[in-house]
């Protein structure tokens, strides 16, 4: 039995203490305090000390170290991830940059995939090595005798997405935490494209990261992070004195939290549901011969590990890929589906009821020069598809083969 199979992120999140609203509402209730009062003036020394907290008697001293919303909010997430604590911020990527500075000091390194989100790419590539003399190493992260040789004394970090954007590359977790772990460095997983389906920590990662933004929210209308680890490493998140946390202040609103909360009872039912039309889409695809990538295919290159390591309830995924070949057709096809056909919407993000559809090179990934696109293995053709599931399957296949006729895929 894989570590995940006894592991269960529904059991988990339907298990920890219900909160309720105020006057005994079945929802929470948002707490829009910047500030809280304490009852003795006394008390005051002992919440900045941190011998009193949320998790030590329930006290509260300002919104952006906590606030009763936000943090329920992040019980909800360690439970579903099955770490001991997880902290909430204002978008994914302040959850990562906060993760990296808190990780590593000046003169640091680390070691990334080189299939990271576009963001995640400039920040690690551009940003850091200037900021702060942070470096990165960019690795294909199935090529274990490289990530091996890239590892130095000063590697604090290594940075994968579970599945990566938008190559759909699936990190073979357990193997690459013991490498991580025997370089005395810690193993960090976006988890963005595969919340519920991979549990990571489970798995042996030390660090899991997510955006919100996507499948976890659903509706395409909130920016939102967080960041899932050990009680200590969040408590040394927000120090007040070495805190990235405290001190550089992605702080979410408990109105955003309160939202995010109300989506996550049905994020399982979501994910199955996404995962299910993916497959039906991937499988079509494959057999029409196109170009095709969907981790849940026998013919995926990670398929094996995916199938090992997920929580199998939740599916292989909701996004796929369609490589056209040249950018010019794949524009053509995507204004295709939108525009002739109303399948989903040419936009970027992913995670959202109705499918985006967006080509990776041009648009997520347009951070990467020529050459790291070429290494990152994204061509100018491809079209990453997150799959909704308004409408019947039925319905949005007719819709998707009309679209590739227009275009002569088929
Ligand atoms: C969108 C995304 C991010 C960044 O998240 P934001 O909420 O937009 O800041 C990071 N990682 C992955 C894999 C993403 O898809």
């Amino acid at each position: 039995m894989s570590q995940s199979e006894k592991f269960n992120p529904l059991e988990n999140l339907a298990a920890i203490r219900r909160e309720f609203g105020e006057h005994g509402g079945v929802n929470m209730s948002v707490e829009s305090s910047s500030t809280f009062t304490v009852l003795k003036s006394g008390t005051m020394p002992d919440i900045f000390a941190g011998k009193i907290g949320p998790e030590q008697g329930g006290c509260y001293l300002y919104g952006r170290h906590f606030n009763p919303t936000v943090h329920a909010l992040s019980c909800e997430l360690a439970a579903i991830e099955g770490t001991q604590s997880a902290y909430c911020t204002a978008s994914g990527l302040s959850a990562i940059a906060a993760v990296i500075f808190h990780c590593c000091d000046h003169g640091d390194h680390i070691i990334s995939s080189n299939a990271v989100y576009g963001g995640t790419h400039a920040l690690l590539n551009e940003f850091l090595p200037v900021k702060s003399d942070i470096e990165t190493t960019f690795v294909d992260v199935t090529n274990y005798d490289a990530i091996e040789e890239a590892f130095t004394e000063k590697t604090r970090l290594l940075f994968l997405e579970s599945i990566s954007n938008p190559t759909l590359i699936v990190a073979d977790i357990p193997r690459l935490a013991e490498i991580a772990h025997r370089h005395n460095a810690l193993l960090v997983i976006d988890n963005t494209f595969s919340p519920m389906i991979l549990s990571p920590r489970k798995l042996g990662a030390d660090i899991i990261v997510h955006s919100l933004t996507k499948f976890i929210n659903g509706s395409s209308d909130i920016i939102g992070g967080a960041i899932c680890a050990d009680r200590d490493l969040i408590h040394g998140m927000i120090d007040l004195h070495m805190g990235p946390l405290m001190l550089l202040g992605p702080t979410m609103d408990p109105r955003v939290a309160f939202q995010v909360s109300m989506r996550l009872p049905h994020l399982g039912i979501r994910m199955t549901e996404h995962s299910r039309r993916a497959m039906y889409f991937a499988q079509r695809l494959a057999e029409l011969d196109l170009q095709v990538s969907y981790p849940g295919l026998q013919t995926h290159t990670q398929y094996d590990i995916l199938k090992r390591d997920m929580n199998p309830e939740f599916g292989f995924g909701g996004i796929f890929t369609l490589d056209l070949g040249t950018q010019e057709k794949a524009y053509k096809f995507m204004d295709a589906l939108q525009n002739d056909q109303q399948f989903g919407l040419i936009a970027v993000s992913l995670g959202y009821f109705d499918s985006l559809i967006s080509c990776s090179a041009s648009s997520t990934s347009s951070e990467l020069s020529d050459e790291d696109l070429a290494y990152a293995g994204i061509s100018q053709g491809l079209v990453r598809i997150s799959i909704g599931y308004t409408g019947t399957v039925q319905q949005r296949w007719n819709q998707f083969e009309n679209a590739m006729k227009a275009v002569e895929l088929i």
